[in-house]
């Protein structure tokens, strides 16, 4: 489809094809419903098969073991960054919060409003560059749980190795590389993704928690913030972003028939190599803002000799049909997401653009 854009953007992100067109071609008559599936109810069972399947698809994808729930809430990453302290911060309680970029520290401000807190881990000294090494983790005694952030979208780093600690639950927030990777999910107590970067459109928050973390939780909520009252409704106690999870079922199967977890994971890899190797290549033209070890294979963020070869960059690149690759301002320069939907052709395409731009400009 040559409307198409190559669509950097780290989200609302680029979607899979396939999705769209399906999406697009039962947007009219929903199985015979008559309605689009944004007319149904979602209390219908042609909306509640719907939704039972995504949250199969999804622990499957995961591996998740199978007493852990799928939850699908609203209000976006953020929103669980004051739930989580909110169910599990209980009081006299501490949560140990590694701080490895900016929504890292957002959750951590939102959790101190509600407890005590303490911060494991930095890396701020360095502009976050790297995630922290696991040695320089320091837990407070005895901890409600300990949080981190997988992938840090805004700084383009990504552990490559978690740490554990034994009988402290591990929290996660996974929004910008849920399924690009296999993970040990029961490693995990709770992992929370917004949905607008690796699992389809805004709107809707993908959760997975381990019943054992529930039964610790505070019951002495307002219902509607506690995660109990999701779990007990199977997120139908209002009504759910119906459209978003829809097209986070779709995604699910095109991740599925493409060979699932594994193979995207090869893919990434790919991927994120032909941009990573061009930066290395360069003479140092490009300057990756992430130490090596610590890159990320969805956000891949570089700086260019000046600012206005930045912007004659995004420029050029724009025109080239490579859009949303200007950086965030807490880095500067240039970020590439290239989240599972985006294409190996994309980061070829990225990777030869780069190339002649030095050529031109170096
Ligand atoms: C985008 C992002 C968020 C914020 O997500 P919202 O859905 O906009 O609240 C939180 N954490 C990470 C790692 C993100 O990439």
């Amino acid at each position: 489809m040559s409307d198409r854009v190559f669509n950097f953007n780290p989200g609302p992100a680029t979607l899979p094809l396939p999705v769209i067109s399906e999406a697009q071609r039962e947007l009219h008559n929903f199985k015979n419903t008559g309605m689009s599936i944004l007319e149904v109810s979602h209390r219908a069972k042609e909306y509640e098969e719907v939704q039972t399947e995504t949250e199969n698809l999804l622990k499957e994808l995961l591996g998740a073991p199978s007493d852990y729930r799928v939850l699908f809430m609203g209000g976006g990453a953020s929103s669980q960054f004051a739930f989580i302290p909110l169910n599990f911060l209980t009081p006299g309680a501490q949560a140990d919060y590694i701080l490895s970029g900016s929504f890292a520290q957002k959750a951590y401000e939102e959790a101190s409003r509600i407890g005590k807190v303490n911060i494991a881990a930095t890396t701020k000294g360095t502009n976050y560059d790297r995630v922290p090494a696991l040695d320089e983790i320091k837990l407070s005694a005895n901890p409600a749980y300990v949080h981190l952030t997988s992938n840090n979208t805004i700084y383009g780093t990504q552990w490559q190795k978690f740490p554990e600690f034994n009988d402290t639950p591990l929290v996660a927030d996974m929004s910008s590389d849920i399924l690009a990777r296999p993970i040990d999910a029961s490693k995990f107590d709770l992992i929370y993704a917004g949905a607008q970067k690796n699992l389809g459109p805004a709107g809707v928050t993908v959760v997975l928690l381990n019943p054992e973390l529930l039964a610790k939780a505070n019951t002495n909520l307002p219902v509607i913030f506690q995660y109990g009252t999701f779990v007990k409704n199977n997120s139908l106690y209002n009504t759910p972003p119906t459209f978003a999870i829809y097209i986070i079922n779709l995604v699910l199967k095109w991740l599925k028939n493409n060979g699932g977890v594994p193979a995207i994971a090869e893919r990434n890899k790919e991927k994120a190599g032909l941009i990573y190797k061009t930066i290395d290549n360069s003479d140092g033209f490009y300057k990756g803002h992430a130490q090596k070890d610590s890159r990320s294979l969805m956000n891949i963020t570089f700086r260019l000799p000046s600012e206005e070869l930045e912007t004659a960059f995004a420029g050029e690149a724009k025109k080239a049909g490579l859009v949303g690759l200007k950086g965030h301002r807490s880095v500067g320069g240039m970020r590439a997401s290239i989240y599972n939907a985006m294409p190996v052709e994309g980061c070829k395409t990225l990777a030869e653009f780069m190339k002649d731009f030095q050529k031109k400009n170096g």
